[in-house]
């Protein structure tokens, strides 16, 4: 298991390393083909990752679960960074637009901007949102296949699956999804809600076996209590965020 650790972290800080040298030599892109042509850039790199981690999982799948057939390695294909690069440059249709502290020529002096990064690609600032979001978002589809390699395992032997939170970035989201315990993988669950990830998660899933007897039960069992208890998504929130807070 700590392999699988090493490698997941070895996702994030190669992807940041490969998106910060490549924003660096490429820009950030302005238009379309500017960004189209950045993913394709990226895209050879990003598919030798997920092999990367498509292995190790599966490996650890081997090892843990060795009567399971374990399922097919999803593709990626150029389309799904092409999208990922737009977005994250805010040459969609509703851009994400940032906070910036970016320099004003006219009056000479900094000045707090909401913007897109395609809008002013040679600002420092902006540079730097451009890499923070397209590695987060990077290493979000790298990370993916191992997910999904889980996922499709469960599916693939009618075995249940559970969504384990890590301890470390924890959102109320998140934890909402944990609640719900070992749940059979189903076809509307894939790439659906059970099986959907944020930028910078690092919730786990897990093959589970014995759904009164897994690793993270009495967790998710706590988590499941809290939701009963709250009654509603906003409460569940507010009761996660205020118990996370006390923690901290
Ligand atoms: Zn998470």
């Amino acid at each position: 298991m700590s392999d699988l650790k090493a490698v997941y972290a070895a996702v994030d800080r190669d992807t940041a390393v490969a998106v910060e040298e490549l924003i660096n030599s490429f820009g950030v892109p302005a238009s379309l083909e500017q960004a189209d042509a950045l993913a394709s850039e990226l895209f050879p790199a990003v598919v030798q990752r997920r092999q990367a981690v498509f292995a190790a999982e599966s490996a650890g799948l081997v090892t843990e679960h060795p009567d399971l057939v374990i399922a097919k390695q999803r593709p990626y294909r150029l389309p799904a960074l092409q999208k990922l690069v737009r977005r994250c440059a805010g040459l969609g249709q509703k851009p994400q637009l940032a906070q910036l502290e970016l320099f004003d020529p006219a009056t000479v002096n900094m000045q707090s901007r909401r913007v897109a990064p395609a809008w002013m690609p040679h600002e420092p600032e902006v540079i730097l949102e451009m890499q923070r979001r397209l590695t987060a978002g990077v290493a979000r589809h790298t990370k993916q296949v191992g997910r999904d390699a889980i996922f499709d395992t469960a599916r693939r032997n009618g075995v249940m699956y559970a969504r384990q939170l890590s301890g470390k970035e924890n959102c109320a989201f998140c934890a909402m999804l944990a609640s719900r315990g070992a749940v059979y993988a189903t076809k509307q669950g894939a790439g659906g809600n059970g099986n959907f990830f944020h930028d910078h998660c690092d919730c786990r899933v897990v093959i589970v076996r014995d759904p009164n007897n897994w690793a993270g039960k009495h967790e998710a069992d706590r988590l499941y209590r809290m939701w009963r208890h709250a009654g509603s998504t906003t409460a569940f929130g507010q009761a996660f965020r205020a118990e996370q807070g006390a923690l901290a």
